[in-house]
């Protein structure tokens, strides 16, 4: 029993084209084989889901499932054999969604004349107050930009073209080598010509009929808080012109987070030790603490043991997903004097004959408190 496309894809029945689009896009993605290698069932899933896709984001097969079911859109030319969807065929859907690019295919088919430049991977360090504010970076790039002498064409003379000298028009060329086991056939696309079958009548003399040529350009990009290392972020079309007039390629920004010396980041939690001194933790005390966002106001109550860990709430770095954000842990760090003068041992020695400064003996109820160290 075939599963409901609307079902598949988890999206109401009145659905728009952009919330399918949406939902197939995140369901392809999680799917996707080279995410799952060797994973039947993610296969199965993806097959689905492309078949789910294809039908509801064309207004015409869409129409026709709603009325008639499964049954609708089955056979005919455009629909599908009945066999379900061959992996190839759920990887071209993706693809030509503009979604390949993320794994690394290439836009662009043999024979086309158009090719996409290529994506340009940059690092980027941020510092933890850059991550809890979000912050505008302007990135300079080097990379392939349009030829200003041809303007992208190639051509010393515009557009002109004639059939490739090297495959004689056929796009591709064969190479025959002898091994051990026999010979090799192996036919590759025309290097000359790219698989295009035709090169330019006479080639730009600045690109060398590229249409490229090395440039600069600086791209702006908003860093949105609450990111971390390892999270990429792509700007559309910013990356290496395409040969010969073809679309950009994109910047992926590898985002990477500098260390903190003074905060620890444990996912959106900053974690920050606070040194107090033993008469601050016994008779409680208001302290000023740094935090991401300037020093707030801290106050330590009367009796705080070590290592007691103190919350302010709200004060860590913004989750990426949505409007809240972590908090700051403050560990308290009981600093202990390491000189002394007379007057000093005289009143401490005084102190520790007093009940109220002796740990409990056998350590139990201590122990218990560290359930509810953190408050
Ligand atoms: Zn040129
Ligand atoms: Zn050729």
């Amino acid at each position: 029993m075939q599963r409901d496309y609307y079902e598949v894809l988890s999206v109401a029945k009145d659905a728009g084209p952009d919330e399918i689009k949406k939902a197939y896009r995140k369901l392809a993605m999680k799917y996707h084989p080279d995410k799952n290698p060797g994973d039947k069932g993610a296969e199965e899933s993806f097959k689905e889901v492309a078949e789910a896709y294809d039908v509801l984001h064309d207004q015409q097969k869409r129409q026709r499932y709603d009325r008639f079911g499964h049954q609708g859109v089955k056979g005919g030319s455009d629909g599908f054999s009945g066999f379900g969807v061959d992996l190839g065929d759920a990887l071209r859907t993706f693809m030509s969604e503009g979604f390949g690019d993320l794994f690394g295919a290439g836009r662009g088919a043999r024979g086309s004349r158009v090719r996409r430049g290529k994506d340009l991977q940059v690092r980027l360090r941020l510092t933890l107050e850059d991550v809890a504010a979000g912050v505008e970076k302007k990135i300079k790039l080097k990379k392939a930009v349009v030829c200003d002498s041809c303007d992208g064409s190639g051509g010393a003379s515009g557009d002109a073209r004639m059939t490739c000298l090297q495959c004689h028009g056929a796009g591709e060329v064969r190479q025959v080598s002898q091994s051990l086991f026999g010979q090799f056939v192996n036919i590759a696309t025309c290097p000359r010509c790219h698989g295009d079958g035709q090169i330019l009548k006479e080639p730009c003399k600045k690109c060398g009929g590229d249409g490229r040529t090395r440039g600069e350009s600086v791209v702006a990009v908003d860093i949105p808080a609450g990111v971390t290392s390892g999270n990429y972020i792509t700007v559309r079309g910013e990356g290496d012109v395409g040969p010969n007039g073809g679309p950009s390629g994109d910047v992926i920004i590898l985002i990477e987070e500098l260390e903190h010396e003074s905060f620890e980041r444990h996912g959106d939690d900053v974690l920050y030790s606070l040194p107090l001194s033993f008469a601050q933790v016994s008779l409680g005390a208001e302290v000023e603490v740094p935090t991401l966002g300037g020093r707030v106001k801290l106050q330590v109550p009367a009796g705080t043991q070590a290592n007691k860990i103190l919350r302010m709430k709200h004060k860590g770095i913004p989750h990426l997903s949505d409007s809240g954000r972590g908090d700051q842990l403050v560990r308290v760090v009981v600093w202990t004097p390491t000189r002394l003068d007379a007057r000093e041992k005289k009143l401490l020695n005084e102190l520790a004959q007093s009940e109220n400064f002796k740990p409990p003996s056998d350590g139990k109820g201590f122990l218990g408190r560290f359930k509810d160290a953190i408050m």
